[in-house]
């Protein structure tokens, strides 16, 4: 066969020209597919069966490609809509986190002398015997009441230190009995904490968690505009108003798996009395178990995260009803449960 000019004319070259640009476009689109399938594998993402969770998987295969603005935008979209509730189940790292709660009405009961604490110390002396990192989701009330702590919460490498909003009110409605404020409200829940947590605790934040773990899509915009992370939890202690010790150790142990975040509390005393007692059994059988404590940061560095498709209530922080019942008694709480 002659190659001259009618030859690339031919239909025969048009016929090869186009198969062979097609093997290539299949053998390109085929490869992507394939990254990105390991890379959801590598990263243990879990999806929810929203379309949000949908928004983040087209974001994860088409920032392969760019970082156009409209895909940013989509990213910004799916995270404001997502909150993190473990880290990778590929390392056998665990976060264990401590909320310390504050309301004006518990400020009442420790100014009319009903409360005499709402800090168990012994929580940190046993996470400095033990070498053990954690990291306390602290409201700005409490951090006004306990600002010296505070400060050395902030120099301790150990420890991190989060916002749990201001005054510990519901930021989703009808939550466990929690005040609820107006939505003009929340921004300054934030802010304020957040000032607190730089001035006194010498931190620059980026995790929040919602009191009582009640959210709705408004919330979650809230605190997406303040460019903050939301921190929740798989692993409760049920730690609220809990007299067992065991129970509280039994509860930690069954759930804690590979990224687990664990959620207790740092008040003692009226609140949460045991959770001191539960520690030393907590770490000690983990850490038998091969589980390395780490800070949130720490745990989410690679960017693994959990979407959860809907509102979260939680179980761990029971004063349902009457913002006053603060210190409802067990029996209580498993009736209303
Ligand atoms: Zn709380």
């Amino acid at each position: 066969m002659k190659f001259d000019n009618s030859f690339f004319h031919s239909s025969f070259f048009r016929m090869t020209f186009l198969l062979i640009y097609g093997v290539l476009v299949l053998f390109s689109i085929t490869t992507k597919t394939h990254n990105l399938h390991h890379q959801v594998h590598t990263n243990n993402l879990s999806f929810g069966n929203n379309t949000i969770s949908k928004n983040l998987l087209v974001h994860q295969f088409y920032s392969q490609f760019t970082h156009s603005p409209l895909l940013l935008l989509q990213k910004k979209i799916s995270f404001s809509q997502s909150i993190v509730t473990h880290g990778t189940r590929l390392k056998k790292e665990v976060a264990l986190t401590f909320d310390a709660d504050m309301t004006p009405w518990m400020k009442e009961q420790k100014d009319l002398g009903y409360v005499t604490s709402y800090y168990d110390s012994r929580v940190i002396t046993e996470l400095e015997k033990t070498n053990t990192s954690a990291t306390f989701f602290l409201t700005g009330m409490w951090i006004q009441m306990y600002p010296t702590e505070t400060k050395a919460f902030g120099k301790n490498k150990l420890f991190e230190l989060a916002n749990h909003s201001y005054s510990h009110p519901s930021f989703a409605g009808s939550c466990f009995g929690l005040s609820v404020e107006t939505s003009n409200q929340l921004p300054d829940e934030i802010n304020k904490t957040q000032e607190l947590l730089k001035n006194v605790g010498n931190t620059s934040n980026s995790y929040f968690r919602f009191p009582g773990g009640c959210y709705d899509n408004a919330s979650l915009a809230v605190v997406q505009k303040e460019h903050l992370t939301v921190v929740h939890w798989d692993t409760v202690g049920n730690d609220g108003f809990n007299p067992d010790t065991s129970s509280i150790v039994s509860n930690v142990l069954s759930q804690t798996t590979n990224g687990s975040i664990i959620a207790l509390h740092l008040g003692g005393e009226s609140n949460t009395p045991h959770t001191a007692d539960a520690l030393p059994a907590i770490i000690e059988n983990l850490k038998q178990r091969g589980f390395i404590f780490v800070t949130v940061s720490q745990l989410l560095s690679d960017k693994q995260i959990t979407i959860a498709p809907t509102p979260l209530l939680t179980t761990f922080f029971t004063n349902q009803g009457d913002p006053k019942t603060h210190l409802l008694s067990v029996n209580q709480q498993t009736e209303k449960e």
